[in-house]
C-alpha cells in the first residue's frame, strides 16, 4: 500500500517541523516521516532516571535577536531565562570562555599584542590575530583540533568568527537579545510545534521510498549525501561520543553547564557538560546527586550520528555537486542542516524553515 500526501516532510526536526506547522496552518495536508523513535530531531531531551534533564545530542542554548522567531517558539513553549555560560579548564583553573580580557593582562601584561597582523590565511592566523600565541595554546588550539580531528594551520579562517576576546570580561556566551531554554524541555517544545500533523516514527523514508507518495512536494531534510545513496562520495562530519557519570553524592561537580578541556593531557574530551545548570534552580535543587556528560568528538559513518558538517573546500564542493543534482529535480526540496550540509543555530534553522515553507506556498500559488 502507497501512503500518500499533498506535502511529505521527511523528518521532524526544527526544519522539517517548522515548514510542517507551516504548511499544516495554511490548510494543506502533510504527513511527517521520522526515522528515530522520537521526534524534534538533534535538539530532543529526556529524562535521566535522577530527573536530571539531558540534551540528548549535546547541550542546546536557545538564543536569537529577532522578534518574530521569539514569538513563534514562544507559541510552543514557555522559557524560563537562560544565558549560557562557559569556562575553560587551563593551568588546573576554570577560566572564562570567551578569553576574558582581564586574564590576558594578568598573564601576558598590561601592553599585551596579539600575535599576528596581517590578512590570515588559516584558522591558526585568524585567531592569533586576536590573541597572543600562549592564550592561543591554552585555550584554542587543543580544543579546535580536537573538534576536527586535523590541524588548526588546516582549518578555514572563517572558523574564528564564532569567538571572540572579551576585553570587557563580558561571561556571557552569547549576547542576543532572547536567550533561554524551553521550561518543560525540547521534546515538548518539538511534539507541540508538530501538533495536530500526522507523524509516522521509527521510518526511514529513503529504505522505504516505494512505500509513500508526495502529490505535491517532497520536503527532506536529512543528510542530501545519503539521499543520492552516496553515489558521488560521502560528505564528511564530526560526531561526538557521550559518556555520562552520574554522581549521587554530589550537588553541583562544576561551576556551570559546560566546561570544555582543550588540553590533550587531561583526556581525551573536548568538554564537560553537567546539565543541572541548564534546569530552572527550583528543579534542579531538589534532585538528588549530579550527571556530568564528557563528549568525545569522533568521526561517524552512520549517518544518524552526524553533527557538525566538515568545513573545507573538498566537501564544500561535494556539496554544491549534490545541490546541483537536487535542484534539478522537480516537486523535491532537501534542507535543514543535514539537507544543506551547513551548520545552523535554532533560530538560524528556524528562520530558514520559514523562508521556506511561504516559499512553497507561494511556488505551488495553492490554497492547500
Ligand atoms: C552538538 C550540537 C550542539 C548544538 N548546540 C546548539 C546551541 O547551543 N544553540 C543553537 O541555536 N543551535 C545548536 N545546534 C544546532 C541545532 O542542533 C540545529 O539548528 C537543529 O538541529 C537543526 O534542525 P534540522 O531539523 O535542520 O536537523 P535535525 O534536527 O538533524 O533533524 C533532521 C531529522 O531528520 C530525520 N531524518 C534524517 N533522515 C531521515 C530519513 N531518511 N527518514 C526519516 N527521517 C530522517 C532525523 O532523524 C532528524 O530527526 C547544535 C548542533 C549540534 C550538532
Amino acid at each position: 500500500m502507497v501512503l500518500s500526501a499533498d506535502y511529505l516532510v521527511v523528518g521532524s526536526g526544527l526544519t522539517g517541523g517548522t515548514i510542517a506547522r507551516c504548511l499544516q496552518d495554511a490548510g494543506c495536508e502533510v504527513l511527517i516521516l521520522e526515522r528515530r523513535s522520537h521526534v524534534g530531531g538533534n535538539v530532543h531531551d529526556h529524562a535521566h532516571p535522577s530527573g536530571i534533564r539531558v540534551h540528548t545530542y549535546g547541550p542546546h542554548y536557545f538564543r536569537t535577536g529577532s522578534e518574530r522567531i521569539w514569538e513563534f517558539v514562544n507559541r510552543f513553549a514557555s522559557f524560563f531565562p537562560y544565558e549560557a555560560v562557559l569556562k575553560t579548564w587551563v593551568d588546573g583553573h576554570n577560566e572564562n570562555w570567551p578569553v576574558a580580557g582581564s586574564y590576558i593582562r594578568r598573564t601576558i601584561g598590561e601592553s599585551w599584542q596579539p600575535a599576528f597582523q596581517g590578512a590570515p590565511t588559516n584558522f591558526e592566523e585568524a585567531s592569533l590575530s586576536m590573541m597572543p600565541r600562549p592564550i592561543y595554546e591554552k585555550f584554542v588550539k587543543g580544543y579546535s583540533e580536537k573538534q576536527w580531528g586535523v590541524s588548526a594551520r588546516s582549518l578555514s579562517p572563517t572558523l574564528a568568527r564564532r569567538f571572540d576576546v572579551r576585553l570587557d570580561d563580558e561571561p556571557r556566551l552569547m549576547r542576543h537579545k532572547y536567550q533561554g531554554l524551553p521550561i518543560e524541555g525540547y521534546a515538548d517544545f518539538t511534539r507541540n510545534l508538530i501538533q495536530g500533523v500526522p507523524v509516522v516514527t521509527g521510518c526511514d523514508y529513503l529504505k522505504n521510498r516505494t512505500a509513500f507518495r508526495a502529490r505535491k512536494q517532497l520536503i527532506f531534510t536529512g543528510p542530501i549525501d545519503e539521499f543520492f545513496d552516496y553515489d558521488l562520495g560521502r560528505l564528511v562530519y564530526r560526531g561526538q561520543q557521550r559518556v555520562h557519570e552520574y554522581l549521587p553524592d554530589i550537588a553541583y561537580a562544576q561551576p556551570c553547564g559546560q566546561v570544555n578541556n582543550p588540553d590533550p593531557a587531561n583526556g581525551p574530551h573536548i568538554r564537560t557538560l553537567e546539565w543541572k545548570h541548564m534546569m530552572p534552580h527550583t528543579f534542579a535543587h531538589q534532585i538528588r546527586g549530579t550527571l556530568l556528560t564528557r563528549e568525545i568528538t569522533t568521526t561517524p559513518t552512520d549517518s544518524d550520528r552526524y553533527e557538525y558538517p566538515f568545513p573545507d573546500s573538498a566537501n564544500q564542493a561535494l556539496y554544491e555537486a549534490y545541490r546541483q543534482r537536487a535542484a534539478a529535480l522537480s516537486g523535491v526540496m532537501i534542507c535543514g542542516r543535514l539537507g544543506e550540509y551547513r551548520y545552523y543555530d535554532m533560530d538560524q534553522a528556524i528562520a530558514r524553515a520559514l523562508t521556506l515553507a511561504e516559499r512553497v506556498l507561494e511556488e505551488q500559488q495553492t490554497t492547500c
